[in-house]
C-alpha cells in the first residue's frame, strides 16, 4: 500500500485528547463505562489466555488493559502516538504488562500475519478511511481459527440522533467533532467486508448504553452501538 489507511485529522484529535484517557469522568467516560459488558462479551467468545491478543486502535488502552488484567498476553497498537505514551505510563503504574506499538494493522500484517489467537478492533473503523482494509489486515493477523471482534456505530437517523447530536452536543460526553456520520458503518456492510477478508460472522449484538444511569448492556438492538464476532477459518 502507498498511502496508509490513515486520517492525520483523526489522529490529531486523539493525540489532543490522551492526557484525558484515564479520567472516568472525562472526555472517554463513555468507554469506561462500556467496557465491563465489552469484555464480558469478548472473554465469552474467545480463550483470552490461549494465546496472544492483538487490540488494534488500544487508544489509551482501556481495553488492552483489562484483557491483559485477565491474563492474556496482549499487544496494542494505535496510530496516535500521545495516548500510547499514556497508556504505557498507565499499565506501569497499575503493575499491568502490555505491549504498546505504534503500528497500523496493515503494517503489523507484513511481519506478524497468523500470529494472534484473537483480535480486537473496537470503536476505531468508524476513524479510518478505508475500514474494509483494516478488517482485512485484521483478518490477515488472526491465526487460523482466530477470534475477531469489532465494534462500531450503525448509520441511520436514531444513530445520528443519539451518537452525535446527544452525545456530543446535548449531553456533551464526547468533544464535538469525536464522530462523522458519514464514517458510520451499517452492521450488514461491516458484515460484507467481515465476509470479503475471508472471515465468517458468528454473531452481532447490539451495545445499550444509558447515558444517564452510566449503564451499558448487550442487547439485540443494533440502532446505535454493535458489535461483531468474527472466526477465521
Ligand atoms: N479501541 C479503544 C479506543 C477507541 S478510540 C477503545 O475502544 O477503548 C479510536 C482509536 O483509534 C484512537 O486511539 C485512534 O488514535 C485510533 N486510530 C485511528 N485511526 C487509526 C489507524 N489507522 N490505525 C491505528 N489506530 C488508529
Amino acid at each position: 500500500m502507498t498511502t496508509p489507511n490513515v486520517d492525520p485529522h483523526e489522529i490529531a484529535k486523539f493525540d489532543a485528547l490522551a492526557s484525558r484517557w484515564w479520567d472516568p469522568e472525562g472526555d472517554f467516560r463513555p468507554l469506561h463505562d462500556i467496557n465491563p459488558p465489552r469484555l464480558e462479551w469478548i472473554t465469552s467468545r474467545t480463550s483470552l489466555t490461549g494465546g496472544p491478543v492483538l487490540d488494534v486502535g488500544c487508544g489509551g488502552g482501556i481495553l488492552s488493559e483489562s484483557m491483559a488484567r485477565a491474563g492474556a498476553q496482549v499487544t496494542g497498537i494505535d496510530m496516535a502516538g500521545a495516548p500510547l505514551t499514556v497508556a504505557r505510563l498507565h499499565a506501569l503504574e497499575s503493575g499491568i504488562e502490555v505491549n504498546y506499538l505504534e503500528s497500523t494493522a496493515e503494517a503489523l500484517a507484513a511481519t506478524h500475519a497468523g500470529r494472534f489467537r484473537t483480535v480486537t478492533c473496537m470503536e476505531m473503523l468508524e476513524h479510518v478511511p478505508d475500514y474494509p482494509a483494516t478488517v482485512a489486515a485484521c483478518a490477515e493477523l488472526a491465526a487460523p481459527q482466530g477470534d475477531l471482534f469489532f465494534s462500531t456505530i450503525n448509520r441511520n437517523p436514531k444513530a445520528y440522533a443519539l451518537a452525535i447530536v446527544g452525545a456530543e452536543y446535548v449531553l456533551r460526553l464526547l468533544p464535538r467533532g469525536t464522530h462523522d456520520y458519514d464514517k458510520f458503518i451499517r452492521p450488514h456492510e461491516l458484515a460484507a467486508a467481515v465476509r470479503r477478508a475471508g472471515l465468517l460472522v458468528c454473531e452481532i449484538a447490539g451495545l445499550r448504553y444509558n447515558p444517564f444511569s452510566r449503564r451499558a448492556t448487550i442487547a439485540t438492538d443494533v440502532d446505535v452501538n454493535y458489535l461483531l464476532h468474527a472466526r477465521k477459518p
